[in-house]
């Protein structure tokens, strides 16, 4: 499956005298000029798209009166050819997103065709702050149909929302979700003429979902029935109140899926702070005044725990790497034996006190500082699977963020000491500083 593949601006760092991506595209294209403008793409937004999509379905292309445009079935690259085009412009007009151009010295038009798969400007850009996204990578992994209706109810701008859709997706039809009450529960279940899924769910209490997981699965194994069993579970039930019965579960090696939601915290109740509540938070019961600076303690770090149980499959995951985790849940369905469990840090704009548009940036933080580091344990081994080669101090996680704003420099650094820690401990277990 093909699509839909472009640059987009990953990071908000061009200097105002730089042009190099601008000169390298100038350069690929010979006397017809570039197609990226330096200076649109210092204007515009962080994970914007900032050449031609590539569409599935080119109205460029459908437009064209000359068959001058044309799409390569393999990789969905879109691509004038220079001698058929006649210059009637009606390709400009057709373009949704005003991404052809036309050169009125050669009456040509002009589009990006991502140098055939090695775009320059990426390569050219001094400060990493292009990149060239493969849609049609993570698309490969997805089928077509689309289980969860639209108009759910979860809050704006909620990850969470996404990581549900995007892994009913790869999971497919003969999936069953299991659950509890929780910020997810509304779109897991519908609610009164809320959306819901189209794949099955079972409601179970935040004391029993693993062990009806268990129930079924014997059950299941009982008639000679194989499905992907999922949970699909906060962090305040599955570190706190579900514990126990998850780590029986997983020395007993039963073969379930479970994907942990961690926003840190209960944030369908009001933001009460969970286990995993980083060191410094506000929350309703880590509160700020006085003496008291939030939560004073460091938070619990529930994937590596899991590794400690030496289940089948254990990874961590972001919204904001969403290739990462659709290879990671693609493994975790195809586990023989034995628990995968996946932990996947969901950004909440609503408790954390964030901007709803920022809850992808945010994630990306998390990652890039070490705060939330991307990785895969399996047979044994802990291996990073996306590498940070210089991680940025948290205080540029933190900014973004209302519960951190209160602290001060010496409570910042104590929460950097604790992520240096965390990140030290990924190093006792073989190959986990490789790529
Ligand atoms: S030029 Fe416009 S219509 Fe054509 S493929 Fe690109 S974005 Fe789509
Ligand atoms: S080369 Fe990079 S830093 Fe320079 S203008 Fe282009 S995108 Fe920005």
């Amino acid at each position: 499956m093909k699509l839909s593949n472009f640059v987009r601006k990953i990071r908000n760092v061009c200097p105002s005298d730089c042009f190099a991506c601008e000169e390298a595209c100038a350069k690929k294209m010979g006397n017809l000029g570039s197609v990226i403008n330096a200076n649109q793409v210092r204007k515009a937004g962080v994970y914007k798209a900032i050449t031609c999509l590539q569409c599935r379905k080119p109205e460029c292309k459908d437009a064209c009166p000359n068959d001058a445009i044309v799409q390569d079935e393999e990789n969905g690259i879109v691509r004038v050819i220079q001698e058929n085009c006649i210059g009637c412009e009606t390709c400009i007009e057709a373009c949704p997103h005003q991404n052809m151009l036309f050169d009125s010295n050669a009456r040509m038009a002009l589009k990006c065709d991502l140098c055939g798969g090695a775009p320059e400007c990426v390569s050219a850009c001094p400060y990493g702050a292009l990149e060239f996204f493969r849609g049609d990578n993570i698309r490969s992994y997805l089928s077509d149909e689309d289980f969860l209706s639209p108009g759910t109810r979860a809050c704006a701008g909620c990850p969470g929302e996404l990581i549900y859709r995007f892994s009913q997706r790869i999971l497919g039809s003969n999936t069953v979700f299991f659950g509890c009450p929780g910020c997810m529960t509304i779109l897991m279940t519908g609610h009164e003429t809320m959306a819901g899924s189209r794949l099955p769910y079972v409601s179970c209490l935040f004391t029993n979902v693993i062990s009806t997981m268990t129930g079924t699965y014997r059950y299941y194994r009982h008639i000679g029935k194989e499905a992907n069993l999922v949970a699909y579970i906060g962090d305040g039930c599955l570190s706190d109140i579900e514990f126990q019965a998850l780590s029986a579960a997983a020395m007993r090696k039963e073969k379930l899926i479970v994907l942990c939601y961690d926003n840190e915290g209960y944030q369908n109740t009001g933001n009460q702070m969970s286990s995993t509540t980083a060191f410094g938070s506000l929350t309703t019961t880590s509160p700020v005044g006085g003496e008291l600076h939030g939560k004073d303690r460091d938070s619990k770090y529930m994937p590596l725990i899991m590794v400690a149980h030496d289940i089948s499959y254990v990874a961590t995951a972001s919204p904001a790497y969403l290739e990462d985790y659709a290879r990671k849940l693609t493994k975790a369905m195809n586990v023989k034996d034995g628990m995968s469990y996946i932990h996947i840090l969901t950004p909440c704009p609503t408790g954390w006190g964030f901007p709803i548009d920022k809850s992808i940036d945010v994630g990306k933080l998390a990652v890039e500082t070490n705060y939330f580091p991307l990785w895969e344990y399996e047979q044994g081994v802990l291996r990073l699977t996306y590498k940070i080669n210089t991680p940025q101090p948290i205080g540029d996680y933190t900014k973004l963020i209302g519960r951190y704003r209160h602290m001060n420099e010496d409570e910042l650094q104590q929460l950097q000491r604790l992520v240096d820690k965390r990140f030290n401990k990924l190093g006792f277990y073989p190959q986990s500083l490789q790529q």
